[in-house]
Formats: structure tokens, C-alpha cells, sequence
């Protein structure tokens, strides 16, 4: 009897962390389209892409859509823990247009959720 309720509990923690794993994939996948599966910073189209924390985690970047961009290796490498304009403006692949179509996709999320600011 003990060891059946043990199982049960086990298999209601496997269910937890397979949602909580199909969930991430689902974000990724997302993030990864977001783009076309282009690097959201340099616009190529690489083999594969990573997720980059626009705000890197170590100074406090969430997991969250807004933060998260697909950009290739490269990209992420060179960016490091950089804050993001002064890298990309400084970058060879700074692209005005992309910058703009970068922060409606990825950054607007963020600005929307800022509370409204009462007249005065
Ligand atoms: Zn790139």
C-alpha cells in the first residue's frame, strides 16, 4: 500500500517536470520562429540557433519571452554579457531596421507591461 501511494507520487512528479519540459521546448520553438529562423541580431541563417538573454541572467534577465532572442553562435559569442545596444551599434552587423523590427517583436512585451503613468 505504501509503496503504491510512493509510485503514484513519483509518477505525478514525472508528469510535472514532462509539462514543465514540453512547455520549454513549445518557448523555444517559438522564440527560434520568431525570425524565420534567422539570427535575430546579423539576419544569417545559421545551422543551427541558440537563445540568447538579452539581459544576461547573471545581472538579473529572466527567462521570459521579452528577454530571449534566437541568434547564431557567433552573435552570442560576440555579444558575451554586453548590454545589447552597445554591442549591436558597435557591431558590423548593426541593422537600424532590424534593431527596430527586433524591439516590436522581442522588447515590446516588456513596454506593454509597464504600468500606465498618471496625469498630473
Ligand atoms: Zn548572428
Amino acid at each position: 500500500m505504501h509503496r503504491q501511494l510512493h509510485l503514484q507520487e513519483l509518477d505525478r512528479r514525472l508528469d510535472r517536470i514532462h509539462a514543465s519540459r514540453s512547455q520549454k521546448h513549445k518557448l523555444k520553438a517559438e522564440i527560434k520562429q520568431r525570425f524565420g529562423g534567422t539570427c535575430a541580431y546579423c539576419g544569417c541563417t545559421p545551422q543551427f540557433l541558440t537563445l540568447d538573454h538579452v539581459i544576461p541572467q547573471n545581472q538579473g534577465g529572466l527567462n521570459v519571452r521579452s528577454n530571449l532572442a534566437a541568434v547564431c553562435q557567433r552573435c552570442n559569442r560576440s555579444k558575451g554579457s554586453r548590454p545589447l545596444w552597445s554591442w549591436w551599434q558597435a557591431s558590423s552587423c548593426w541593422n537600424e531596421e532590424r534593431a527596430i523590427r527586433f524591439a516590436e517583436t522581442v522588447l515590446v512585451c516588456k513596454i506593454a507591461a509597464l504600468p500606465e503613468v498618471a496625469e498630473s
